[in-house]
């Protein structure tokens, strides 16, 4: 079941929806035309989101914050998904909550709570240049010296680590995946290099990371399972990539509809040649399929749905929303026809950024293998029942 969105949620919903168009669409066309991100107007930007009140609604009522629940972000990041560039992280800027399951009480004081403050930001380091899906492959190393854990390795893709304050940094350490914190300062961490990617100019980069001797007190290492706890967080991860390839559809379908009644092609308004409405009718649909299975995930997590069922879900929401996006997108440059084709276009743009969204946090295929392990472990009940 998907409950009804309450007045509170719908205002948000409103809310975070015109500061998109208003705020975040003029810069999108700044970037289009200069090919750069500037940093002074993104930290405006992101001032103004802040006192617009959307960021770290995500912190629970016992941690002094106001507890926006799973569907509600959901909402939110909905909004912020319309949004290219990657702009869309300043409207929904959610803080790392996840850390407070895993970390320590006195880790949670010295790198949760200082993040909920915006006082430091962290960045996830768990893919190398050999383990991407296979996480289990990972070789980087902390061996024990002592009060110390030394760390040896690379990490690829680190999202935000030219950022953030600290690493969650996956090691095998004493033969299990463990997780550390890593602050970025330390000697022997660098970020080597910080490649280019299909949606640049990008809200983040994606540094690789090497670890060279790189020595971290023991009261640095994660005391609950490495492994499970990044499942965690791509979980919830997950979530937040369907939900925001929902936005950008959404989104998408509105320019081009707008398009379609105005441009006009052999005698009349390209809406009315069936080929068109053709698009825009499979687009529609499968926008709404999508939001309902992220929505019914986004309230898994509300209900407390058992976890294992829980991440089945989530997989199933990431991989319709984010193959239905790229079909979307798709769809809508070939409305727009060569205008389509142009940086100034928000379709043009938005093609080459969800393409990204069938790969982290886990390709399509692993959605698939984990959405076909569950059923063939469980039957197809937990996971069909609305
Ligand atoms: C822009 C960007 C940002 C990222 N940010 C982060 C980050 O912040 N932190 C982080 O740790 N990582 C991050 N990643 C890494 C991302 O999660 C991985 O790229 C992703 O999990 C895929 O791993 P891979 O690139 O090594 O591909 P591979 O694992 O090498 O996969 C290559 C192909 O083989 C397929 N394949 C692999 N195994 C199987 C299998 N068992 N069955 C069927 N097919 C299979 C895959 O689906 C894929 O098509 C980011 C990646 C990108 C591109």
């Amino acid at each position: 079941m998907i409950p009804e969105l309450t007045p509170d949620l719908r205002d948000l919903q409103a809310r975070a929806g015109s500061f998109v168009e208003q705020e975040i669409y003029p810069v999108e066309q700044r970037i289009a035309e200069r090919g750069t991100i500037d940093k002074a107007e993104i930290a405006e930007l992101h001032r103004k989101a802040r006192d617009a009140g959307f960021s770290h609604l995500n912190i629970p009522v016992t941690e002094g914050g106001p507890g926006l629940s799973m569907l509600g972000q959901v909402i939110l990041e909905e909004q912020a998904g319309k949004a290219t560039n990657g702009l869309g992280f300043i409207v929904a800027e959610r803080a790392p909550i996840e850390l407070l399951e895993l970390l320590s009480p006195d880790q949670v004081e010295r790198y949760a709570r200082p993040a909920f403050r915006y006082e430091r930001q962290e960045a996830w380091a768990v893919t190398e240049p050999g383990a991407g899906s296979d996480v289990a492959a990972i070789e980087t190393t902390a061996m024990r010296d002592g009060d110390e854990w030394v760390l040896n390795g690379e990490k690829w893709f680190v999202t935000g680590a030219e950022k953030a304050d600290f690493l969650l940094v996956l090691a095998n350490a004493d033969g299990e995946q463990t997780l550390f914190l890593v602050d970025i300062e330390t000697p022997g961490c660098e970020l080597a290099r910080v490649p280019a990617f299909a949606h640049d100019p990008y809200f983040y980069q994606h540094p690789e990371v090497r670890l060279t001797e790189c020595r971290v007190p023991d009261e640095n290492r994660v005391p609950s399972g490495g492994a499970e706890g990044a499942r965690k967080w791509f979980t919830l991860e997950r979530l937040m990539i369907a939900a925001r390839c929902c936005g950008a559809a959404d989104r998408l379908i509105a320019e081009a509809r707008a398009w379609s009644l105005e441009r006009v092609a052999s005698g009349r308004p390209i809406a009315e040649h069936q080929a068109v409405q053709f698009m825009f009718a499979d687009s529609l649909t499968e926008l709404v399929a999508a939001r309902l299975l992220t929505y019914h995930a986004a309230h898994g997590f509300d209900a407390g749905t058992d976890p294992p069922v829980l991440h089945g879900k989530v997989a199933m929401a990431k991989l319709f929303a984010s193959e239905m996006a790229g079909r979307v997108a798709d769809r809508a440059v070939q409305i727009f026809g060569g205008r389509g084709y142009m940086r100034e276009n928000a379709a043009e743009r938005h093609y080459r950024e969800l393409r990204v969204d069938r790969i982290w946090e886990g390709t399509s295929e692993i959605q698939r293998l984990i959405i076909a392990r569950g059923l063939l472990k469980r039957g197809s009940a937990p996971y069909a029942d609305a």
